[in-house]
């Protein structure tokens, strides 16, 4: 049990007795980390209403379904399993509290888009296409535009990080070194690129590798000719950018 005071994990029981006429256990508890005593409750567990679904059929809720889809919508993604585990229990709370009647299919699926809405912007989305809950693309395409920007690149070893213009710019920069090109027109390329990714909320590292490439090819032909080569053995442009780092450093110890 989490300690409400220090937020450590580990207790001892110091006291236990019936409560609720018995239909309760109540437990003092004594946090081994700050010494805090609280209160915890033990009880046989609530049902939870039913769940109507879409046919019409009815199941008994089950939470678990839920954090399974989770799972999956968050893969790869900087979420906790404790944090992902802690929205489960907000939604089941919830549900048990506010849809003792029935709730529809429709109706959790919205809640859960509520809170990954706060929890992980790219997680929303996934859950969002998956479950289709837009009518039509319009609307989809509108409510990601709603959401704050947050583009992530999906690197070779299937992590994501987020995007960053500098990163962008000091590739360009390497691979255009001692190239008559101005830090301006540099800048402007990778705007270019950032403008054609701007209703995307995630880019793999090698397309973002290719859309430099294309754009090396137009701002300076050398520089492209020289690049190409080594960038085709590459999936990752921070590899390219080892590579090519390495060959400057070569260039400059032939010099
Ligand atoms: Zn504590």
């Amino acid at each position: 049990m989490i300690c409400p005071a220090c937020k450590a994990d580990g207790d001892k029981v110091i006291d236990s007795r019936p409560a609720a006429d018995g239909r309760a256990i109540r437990r003092r508890r004594e946090c081994l980390a700050c010494g805090k005593r609280f209160t915890t409750y033990e009880q046989v567990e609530s049902p939870g209403p039913e769940v109507i679904k879409k046919d019409g059929r009815r199941e008994p809720f089950d939470g678990d379904k839920i954090y399974g889809s989770l799972r999956i919508v968050v893969k790869n993604r900087p979420v906790s399993n404790e944090r992902l585990q802690a929205v489960v229990s907000d939604i089941t709370a919830k549900i048990k509290n506010e849809y003792s009647g029935g709730i529809s299919t429709a109706q959790i699926g919205e809640l859960v888009l509520n809170e990954l809405l706060k929890l992980d912007e790219v997680s929303y989305v996934r859950f969002a296409s998956a479950h289709k809950r837009f009518s039509d693309k319009d609307e989809f395409i509108t409510s990601l535009k709603a959401l704050p920007r947050s583009l992530q690149v999906i690197k070779s070893n299937g992590r994501y990080e987020p995007f960053k213009r500098e990163k962008l710019i000091s590739s360009l920069s390497i691979a255009l070194r001692k190239r008559p090109v101005s830090q301006r027109k540099i800048e402007n390329a990778v705007d270019q690129i950032i403008n054609k990714l701007k209703n995307r909320d995630e880019v793999s590292s090698s397309e973002l590798g290719t859309m430099l490439m294309n754009l090396l090819r137009e701002i300076d032909e050398v520089a492209y000719i020289r690049y190409a080569s080594v960038y085709r053995k590459f999936q990752d442009v921070s590899e390219f950018t080892k590579e090519v780092e390495s060959l400057s450093e070569e260039e400059k110890l032939e010099r």
